[in-house]
């Protein structure tokens, strides 16, 4: 009896797996200012908003399986083959897909940290060990110590490009450089998921060089620039075979028939994107340059949000944004990053600031 009350046996790194973001209610009454999950604050594109009513009326059947339209247009978009794109239900889904196609238990996965939290939970879904790799002082990817951090037993090398939370940026010159050291049987990952910020459809990995590097994959979202986050869907774009790999371990009709038809109409909106993104970059410059005018620290930013490294103040600031209804995104013991909103949500967030001693909580 007392094992029935058990229950079922569960991995024990599983159960001792930390939530993705801790579990923290707004108190009731105060309306929320959401600054914490990097989202595009700007309404959908209409002709985007059209896409999802028609694909609503079909909802009664599956999605395409293998989500031909959206793969081939997003092949068109970056001049490749639909055999280098897998679609998926939001990148981490991807990451998720191709880490469990690489690593068993008791391989090794590098990483910079701090970086996305997501990267420590997928690791551990597929078994394998986190390597993080402290980032350098100026919150920039400490490469040289990642590369050195890979042994026989690493299966992928993740770069976080901007880095999620730090916005931190690396050049296409430092990336390719760094994917030479790697050894052609280590994936490298290039989570490229606020890239559309950086340069207009540009991509840190020369793509034109896909076919001399068969080891790299380059996630890509609708979340963030394509404001699609509520959708779930990314892609990720590498060699056909390690491509192929990480359709064989996604879950089937991983991409909903509403997000496919939504994901391929904004994919056209470039010049919506461009625009929004345009705008995002300005706000960001004009929180960022007023808040170092008060004395906020803050490491340049290439992402459309920005990062307080607080170290023991982070925790603090995190919730009493939460008890004054700013939601913003604190790592205890390491800092808060604050994701750019709307102008008046923004101004909402600079009061609140304003309000307290500056690098403090
Ligand atoms: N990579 C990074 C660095 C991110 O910050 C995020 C979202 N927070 C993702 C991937 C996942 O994006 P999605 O699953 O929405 O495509």
């Amino acid at each position: 009896p007392s094992e029935k009350k058990l229950g079922a046996y569960i991995r024990p790194d599983i159960e001792s797996l930390p939530a993705y973001v801790p579990g923290a209610r707004p108190p009731a009454g105060v309306t929320m200012t959401k600054l914490s999950s990097n989202e595009n604050p700007a309404d959908p594109a209409p002709a985007v908003v059209d896409a999802v009513h028609r694909a609503a009326s079909q909802i009664n059947r599956y999605p395409d399986l293998y989500a031909t339209n959206l793969t081939d247009a997003i092949a068109e978009h970056w001049k490749l083959t639909p055999e280098n794109v897998a679609v998926g239900n939001g990148s981490v889904a991807l990451l998720s897909h191709a880490l469990t196609a690489l690593a068993v238990m008791g391989d090794d996965v590098v990483y910079p940290w701090r970086s996305f939290e997501a990267y420590p939970i997928i690791a551990q879904a597929a078994g394998a060990t986190s390597i993080q790799v402290p980032l350098r002082e100026d919150a920039s990817h400490d490469l040289a110590a990642m590369a050195a951090a890979v042994t026989e037993r690493t299966r992928a090398v993740i770069v976080c490009n901007p880095n999620n939370p730090t916005g931190n940026l690396i050049t296409r010159g430092e990336l390719m450089d760094f994917i030479e050291t790697i050894p052609p049987t280590v994936a490298v990952f290039v989570d490229e998921a606020y890239q559309e910020y950086v340069e207009d459809a540009e991509c840190s990995f020369d793509l034109s060089e896909l076919a001399n590097y068969p080891n790299v994959l380059v996630f890509r979202t609708f979340s963030k620039a394509y404001g699609l986050a509520g959708l779930r869907v990314g892609y990720c774009l590498g060699d056909p075979r390690l491509i192929a790999a990480v359709r064989s371990t996604s879950t089937p009709f991983g991409v909903n028939a509403i997000a496919q038809a939504a994901a391929q109409v904004a994919l056209g909106e470039q010049e919506v994107m461009r625009r929004q993104v345009k705008e995002a970059i300005e706000e960001r410059e004009r929180v960022v340059t007023e808040l170092r005018e008060a004395g906020w620290r803050i490491p340049p930013t290439s992402g459309n949000f920005f990062y307080l490294p607080l170290r023991e103040h982070a925790a603090k600031l995190a919730a009493a944004g939460l008890d004054e209804g700013v939601l913003i995104r604190g790592y205890a013991g390491d800092g808060v990053r604050v994701t750019i909103g709307t102008a008046a949500e923004n101004d909402r967030l600079l009061e609140f600031l304003a309000a307290r001693e500056p690098n403090s909580s």
